[in-house]
C-alpha cells in the first residue's frame, strides 16, 4: 500500500498490508470489500476456516461464566477436558498435557521438561539439543537456540547457547543414485555420527518436526528416517521432542503427523491448528513417566501466566469438536492429495517448479533456476517475495521463504483451511497459475 497512515503499532518492516476488516470459512476480507482466499490458512494456523459459529458460539458460553483464574489459585474444567481429549488422541503413554499460548512456548516447555527430567535422574551433564538445518522452532531465545535459520538467529548469538545441528533430510536435492529409502537411512545416522562427536553422555535430545513447516517447506523424509531416529535416540538415551507445531491437529491428515510412520516420541509440542486462530493456545505433551519423575524431584520449574486460562481451552474442545463433526482429518488427506495432484500438474507448465511436496494439506512447491540440478534461483530475484506479493494481487495468499545458507531455495506453502472445498481448490489453482505466468512473463 502507498502512504500507509502513520501508526504507533510497531509493525517490524516498511510493508503495511491491507486491513483485515471480516473472515468467513476459507475467505478473509480488507476493509475497501477485496476478497482473500486464504491459502495459507494465516500461518497454517485457521485449520477449521474463519469465523466457525460453533467455535464462537463456546467462547462466548465461556466468557459468560470465566475467562481468566490463575492456575496457581485455580483448576479449570476446560483445561482439564481439553488435556483428556488430547491425551486421547495421543501415541500411548504420552498423556500429561502442560498448556501454553503459541508454539514457542511449547517447544520451551519440552527443552525445559527434558532437561529437568534428566536432572531428577541423576544425568545433569546432558544438556545439548541436537537439531536439523534448516528447521525452524519458534522465536524465543530458548527455541532459537535449537532453530537453524541463520537469518532469525544471528543477531542473538552471542546470547544465544548455541545448540548442535544435523542436515534435515533433504533427499529430493540429492543426485547421489542411492535410494530413497537409503538416503533417509543416510541422513539419519547424521544423527549418531553427531551425537558421537558430541559425547552421548552430554546429550539430552533430538528435536525435529515430522513433516518440515516455514523452514524446509512440507519436507517429508523416507519412511526409514523415523524410525532409524527413534532407534538412535534409545540407543543413547536420548529423549526425542517432535515438534509438531504446524504439522498437528490434522494438517497433515492425520492426528499427528508422526504417526504416518508410527512414530512414538517422549515429548511433543502443539500449537496453531488447536487454537486455530480462534485463540493463543498451544501445549506440551509429555510421556507419563518423565513427567511424573519431574513432579516427584520437587515440580516443573517453568510456567506462562496465561497458560491453561478456561476461554482458550474452552475454544480448543469446541475447533476439536469441529475437528471431528467435520470430518476433518479425513478431509485434509482427500483434498490434499487432489490439490497436491494438481500442483504437481503446473510442473508441465512452469519449469522452474522444481519440486512439489507435502502431506495432506501441509504442501509446498519450490522453484529453482533448473529442475535438473536444482540450483536454487537467484537470491537478488527475491522470488520469494515477488511471487507472493503477485498471488496476493490475485486474491490468494500463500506462505513463502527462502534459506539462506542452507541449500533449499524459494519455497511457497500452499495450505488452506481443512475445510477447502473442491470448487475453493479449483479457484486457488486459477489465482496460482495466473500469478505464476505473470512472475514468469
Ligand atoms: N515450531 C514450528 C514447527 C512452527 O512452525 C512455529 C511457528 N511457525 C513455531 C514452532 C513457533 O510458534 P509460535 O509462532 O506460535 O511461537
Amino acid at each position: 500500500m502507498s502512504n500507509p497512515p502513520p501508526s504507533n503499532l510497531f509493525y517490524q518492516t516498511r510493508l503495511r498490508r491491507p486491513v483485515l476488516a471480516r473472515g468467513e470459512g476459507v475467505y478473509l476480507w480488507d476493509s475497501a470489500g477485496r476478497r482473500y482466499l486464504d491459502g495459507s490458512s494465516g500461518a497454517m494456523v485457521s485449520n477449521i476456516g474463519h469465523s466457525n459459529p460453533a467455535v464462537l458460539a463456546a467462547m462466548r458460553r465461556q466468557m459468560d461464566l470465566s475467562t481468566f483464574g490463575y492456575r496457581l489459585h485455580f483448576e479449570n474444567e476446560p483445561a482439564e477436558a481439553l488435556a483428556t481429549r488430547i491425551a486421547q488422541r495421543m501415541p500411548e503413554g504420552l498423556d500429561r498435557v502442560f498448556f501454553v499460548s503459541g508454539g514457542s512456548e511449547a517447544v520451551e516447555s519440552c527443552l525445559k521438561l527434558a532437561r529437568q527430567y534428566k536432572l531428577a535422574r541423576g544425568e545433569g551433564q546432558r544438556w545439548k539439543v541436537i537439531s536439523r538445518f534448516p528447521s525452524y522452532h519458534g522465536s524465543t531465545l530458548g527455541a532459537l537456540a535449537v532453530t537453524g535459520m541463520s537469518l532469525m538467529s544471528a543477531p542473538f548469538a552471542p546470547m544465544l547457547r548455541e545448540m548442535p545441528k544435523i542436515p534435515a533430510p533433504t533427499c529430493y536435492l540429492d543426485r547421489d543414485g542411492l535410494s530413497h529409502e537409503a538416503r533417509g537411512l543416510r541422513y539419519a545416522r547424521l544423527l549418531r555420527e553427531e551425537i558421537l562427536a558430541q559425547g552421548p553422555e552430554t546429550v539430552l535430545a533430538f528435536i525435529m518436526e515430522p513433516v518440515g513447516g516455514a523452514s524446509t517447506g512440507a519436507l517429508v523424509a523416507p519412511d526409514s528416517y523415523y524410525s532409524e531416529i527413534r532407534a538412535i535416540c534409545d540407543e543413547f538415551g536420548i529423549l526425542l521432542i517432535s515438534d509438531e507445531v504446524m504439522s498437528g491437529a490434522g494438517r497433515t491428515g492425520r492426528y499427528l503427523a508422526g504417526e504416518h510412520w508410527g512414530l512414538r516420541p517422549d515429548i511433543v509440542a502443539l500449537s496453531k491448528g488447536f487454537g486455530a486462530g480462534y485463540v493463543p493456545l498451544g501445549a506440551m505433551v509429555a510421556d507419563r513417566l518423565i513427567a511424573e519423575t519431574v513432579i516427584d524431584a520437587g515440580g516443573f520449574v517453568h510456567g506462562h501466566t496465561y497458560a491453561g486460562n478456561p476461554l482458550a481451552c474452552a475454544a480448543g474442545l469446541a475447533v476439536l469438536d469441529e475437528i471431528d463433526r467435520l470430518d476433518l482429518i479425513a478431509a485434509a488427506a482427500r483434498q490434499g492429495a487432489a490439490l497436491k495432484g494438481r500442483l504437481e500438474g503446473l510442473m508441465a507448465c512452469y519449469p522452474f517448479i522444481g519440486d512439489v511436496r507435502g502431506k495432506g494439506l501441509l504442501l509446498a512447491f519450490e522453484l529453482v533456476a533448473d529442475r535438473e540440478t536444482m540450483e536454487p534461483l537467484p537470491t537478488g530475484l527475491n522470488a520469494h517475495l515477488r511471487l507472493v506479493d503477485i498471488a496476493y494481487e490475485a486474491g490468494l495468499i500463500i506462505y513463502s521463504r527462502r534459506t539462506r545458507g542452507g541449500r533449499i531455495g524459494d519455497h511457497f506453502l500452499v495450505c488452506p483451511p481443512l475445510i477447502v472445498s473442491d470448487s475453493e481448490i479449483d479457484e486457488i489453482m486459477e489465482k496460482l497459475d495466473r500469478a505464476l505466468a505473470l512472475f514468469a512473463a
